[in-house]
Order: structure tokens, then C-alpha cells, then sequence
């Protein structure tokens, strides 16, 4: 960490984002706290899966980080609340957008998979931000068993009434994000029952995703983009193929991840570290690490192993090292 540079626990960016610009990150829940495992989270399979509402981290800290990056008043096109789990599931989420509210005139998004939708605490705590981005991956109970893999007490159907029932009484913009992912949700079969789903939304648009970073679960595959493209047809409202970023965000992007690249190498060359030994150490959320972790994986220029139950990573080691060691 550079001399007098501030330390942000739940703060990250601004980060160059595919769909909101420079986005400045806020993470309101613990590493993988969720209501779902997906088979294609990015963040590996979820440590915690829990329906209980709860100050998973301190509303008080969260909003004196705020404080403090506003106070440098760098300028964001919105400020995204996010996260390493499910944002809905900490209780104190309407209080933070209720401060953020007061404090900027910046965007407030929440990235969600919008599985608590049905609780009147989340839908009141949702209504102030200006744009929420929930996720839809499946038009069956069957399917969303498969993919999304939830806790028990959310059933499908109940989902489905709370989107809906959100959707008619949001003010703002409404973007529904669905994961479309080889030989589960690209057949027509399967998008056209996604897309009768949809119908019954009041929804702004439709985004179309596919895998892009390496999933919890290989057999989560992508989709290419000309296969995508036919699957818009589906949908009766306007949509949106989650492509590349524009040149300027994507230098951005560049930099900020060579950056991050470098500061975890530096680190993990003095010692075998965890995730969690990353976030704490570099003072980044435990999300951040988890994008660069298999860039330098690929790279070749760390490797992993597996001890006492976790994941630790480390220098690389080439296999001749591997024998003399
Ligand atoms: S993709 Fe999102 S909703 Fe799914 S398990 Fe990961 S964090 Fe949870």
C-alpha cells in the first residue's frame, strides 16, 4: 500500500465496469454469504448459504468508508452496491441507501439475484436506489434447482411473485440480468419459458450473460454470441447482449488489474496465501482477489494448493522445483 494511501475494507474501485461505466463498488455482505450457489458464480461455490437477514458487517463502518471516499470527491458515472454474496440479505442495506441518497447525487445501483424480493423489508429497503439489476436464470423450478441452486426456503414460485410484484412497483430502472449457459438455458425450449417468465414483468431491459470468468462448477459453459443473438428474439422487450467495454473503460480496466496483479504477487511471493489473506492483507474485497487469482493462475505465475480444507495460493513452481523440493 502506497504511503498515505486510505485503507477501505468494504469500498473498492472505482472499477471500470461492462454495464455501469466507472463504478464505484461497495461490498455489503461477507465473502460468499448467499441464498444461492450458482453453478456459474465466479466467486467459487458459496461458503454460506442462509435466507436470515442480518448485519453481516457493521452499517456504521460501511457508511464512515463512504464518508471517506465521497470526501475525495472523485467522480463516478454510479455507485454499485454488490458485492462477494447477496447484498438483499444484509439487514442494514436500506439505511446505506438511505445515506447514500442524502450524501450524493452519483446513482445507485444493487446488484442482486433477487431471491428475497417477497419481503416487504427488502422491496422498502430497494425502493430508493435508482437502479436494481436482478438476476432470472431459469423458467422452471426444475431448472433454477439445477443452476441456481438455492437454500430451502426459497421456492421458485415465490421468487417469481416477488420479481413481478417488485418490477410494478419500482420507480426506477429495472434491468433483468439472465445467465444464459450451454445445454441449460441456450436451448429455444428452455429461453422461450424464461421469456413468458419475463412477460409478466415490468422490466426496462433484458441483459443476456454469459460466462466470462472461470466458474464455480466447469460444466458451467458459455454461449457464443451469435447463439445469443438468436435468442433475443424471445423476448418481447428491449434486449441487451452483455458485451465488451468501450476502449477508454477497458484501458482503465487494464490498469486497474495490473495493479491488483502486482500487489497480490508481492504478496503471495513473501508467503502462501488465502483469499482471505489477500483481502485482508491488500485491504481489497475478497471479490477483487477472486477475479485476479485465475489471471495469474493462467499466467502461470502462482499455483495452488490445497491444505487443512482450504485453498492457499503461492509462488509458481516449476515441475523440476516440484522434484527437488
Ligand atoms: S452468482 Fe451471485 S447469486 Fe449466484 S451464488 Fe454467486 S453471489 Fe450468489
Amino acid at each position: 500500500m502506497e504511503k498515505g494511501e486510505k485503507k477501505y475494507k468494504y469500498i473498492y474501485g472505482p472499477v471500470p465496469s461492462r454495464r455501469l461505466g466507472m463504478s464505484l463498488g461497495i461490498d455489503i455482505i461477507l465473502y460468499k454469504v448467499c441464498t444461492y450457489d450458482c453453478i456459474y458464480c465466479q466467486l467459487g461455490r458459496t461458503a454460506k448459504k442462509t435466507g436470515i437477514r442480518k448485519e453481516y458487517v457493521p452499517t456504521e463502518n460501511i457508511i464512515k468508508e463512504i464518508e471517506q471516499k465521497l470526501s475525495e470527491r472523485i467522480d463516478y458515472d454510479y455507485i454499485t452496491l454488490a458485492g462477494s454474496g447477496e447484498p438483499t440479505l444484509n439487514s442494514g442495506l436500506k439505511q446505506i441507501i438511505e445515506y447514500l441518497k442524502s450524501r450524493t447525487q452519483i446513482p445507485v445501483a444493487v446488484l442482486t439475484n433477487g431471491s428475497l424480493l417477497f419481503l416487504d423489508a427488502v422491496i422498502e429497503s430497494l425502493l430508493q436506489a435508482d437502479l436494481i439489476i436482478p438476476s432470472l436464470d431459469a423458467g422452471s423450478k426444475e431448472l433454477f434447482l439445477k443452476v441456481n441452486r438455492p437454500i430451502a426456503c426459497i421456492d421458485y414460485l415465490q421468487m417469481i411473485n416477488g420479481l413481478m410484484n417488485f418490477s410494478k412497483i419500482y420507480n426506477g430502472q429495472l434491468w433483468l440480468e439472465i445467465m444464459v449457459l450451454k445445454n441449460f438455458t441456450d436451448t429455444d425450449e428452455e429461453i422461450k419459458k424464461i421469456a413468458n417468465v419475463v412477460a409478466q414483468f415490468k422490466v426496462d431491459k433484458v441483459q443476456l450473460n454469459t460466462v466470462l470468468r472461470p466458474p464455480s462448477e466447469k460444466y458451467a459453459k458459455p454461449v457464443g454470441k451469435k447463439r445469443i443473438k438468436e435468442l433475443t428474439k424471445y423476448f418481447e422487450c428491449e434486449v441487451e447482449i452483455v458485451g465488451k467495454m468501450s476502449k477508454k473503460n477497458e484501458e482503465n480496466r487494464n490498469y486497474h488489474i495490473r495493479n491488483l496483479e502486482d500487489r497480490i504477487l508481492s504478496l503471495i511471493k513473501r508467503r502462501p496465501v488465502t483469499i482471505k489473506d489477500i483481502s485482508i492483507g491488500l485491504s481489497i474485497t475478497p471479490n477483487e482477489a477472486t477475479k485476479i487469482i485465475p489471471i495469474l493462475l493462467e499466467k502461470e505465475e502462482i499455483g495452488k494448493e490445497f491444505l487443512n480444507g482450504k485453498v492457499y495460493y503461492k509462488k509458481h513452481e516449476t515441475e523440476k522445483q516440484k522434484l527437488l523440493r
